[in-house]
């Protein structure tokens, strides 16, 4: 019997790209408290109360897991914002681990709550960590005041643990250009991250007339004298478009 009221808004039971060199299964959670203009997620937004459909939702992917023991290597509990159930991911964790011991826990955050990654850093392996811009742009996307303040201090916390991390960001050149990303890539490298990762930003309207041209949204990657200054500053540098 599971312990964990885990509110689940998305399951995917095997990728190859969402846990460096395992294969794993995503566990999406309910609830952000940002309004990123390129969500792609808006259905995760709201927070609730967990019912017991939630609970019935966490044993079908239990069941789902214990099914695939011998060909998963990891699971990962993404969003919407993960930490925002940071006990229910606890002891989601020990559900999992009740029947799947040496199962590697993945997290991908945006680090808003940082009291909350304080409590279930123990439990996390490794973390995909969102920095969406220079301290000083984050309202720009993320439409809530102090959103980078608290991004930061949980990237600064995770690092003092030494936990096994990557940074990330969404190149949306609606709001960051190239001196943002340089400046955030010289600001993580600072700070003690050594693997980065730019992503291609993908319109959540395709057919808006007002998006950004392909040339404009391929800036980041086809720059090779851009590249290589960030190459040169950061050590691991990994370009998903
Ligand atoms: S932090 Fe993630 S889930 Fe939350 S609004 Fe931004 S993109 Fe969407």
């Amino acid at each position: 019997m599971s312990k964990s009221n885990i509110i689940v808004g998305g399951f995917v039971p095997f990728t190859t790209i969402d846990y460096p060199d395992k294969i794993s299964a995503v566990v999406f959670l309910q609830g952000c408290p940002w309004r990123c203009i390129y969500c792609s997620n808006p259905h995760l937004f709201e927070f609730r109360k967990p019912t017991q459909q939630d609970k019935e939702n966490w044993d079908y992917i239990l069941n789902v897991l214990k099914k695939r023991i011998k060909t998963l290597d990891a699971v990962v509990f993404s969003g919407g914002e993960a930490s925002v159930q940071a006990e229910e991911i606890i002891t989601a964790v020990e559900d999992i681990h009740s029947f799947a011991p040496y199962f590697k826990i993945g997290l991908h955050t945006n680090g808003c709550f940082p009291e909350n990654l304080k409590k279930i850093s123990p439990y996390i392996d490794w973390i995909g960590f969102d920095i969406k811009a220079p301290c000083h742009k984050y309202y720009d996307i993320t439409k809530v005041k102090g959103s980078g303040e608290r991004a930061f201090e949980s990237l600064e916390y995770l690092l003092s643990q030494k936990k096994d991390l990557e940074v990330r960001t969404t190149a949306d050149p609606t709001i960051l250009t190239k001196d943002d990303i340089k400046e955030i890539a010289k600001t993580i490298t600072q700070m003690g991250v050594s693997k980065y990762a730019i992503q291609r930003y993908r319109p959540v309207d395709k057919e808006n007339p007002n998006n950004p041209k392909q040339s404009e949204i391929m800036q980041f990657f086809t720059d090779k004298d851009f590249i290589d200054e960030i190459k040169f500053i950061v050590k691991n540098l990994e370009l998903r478009f």
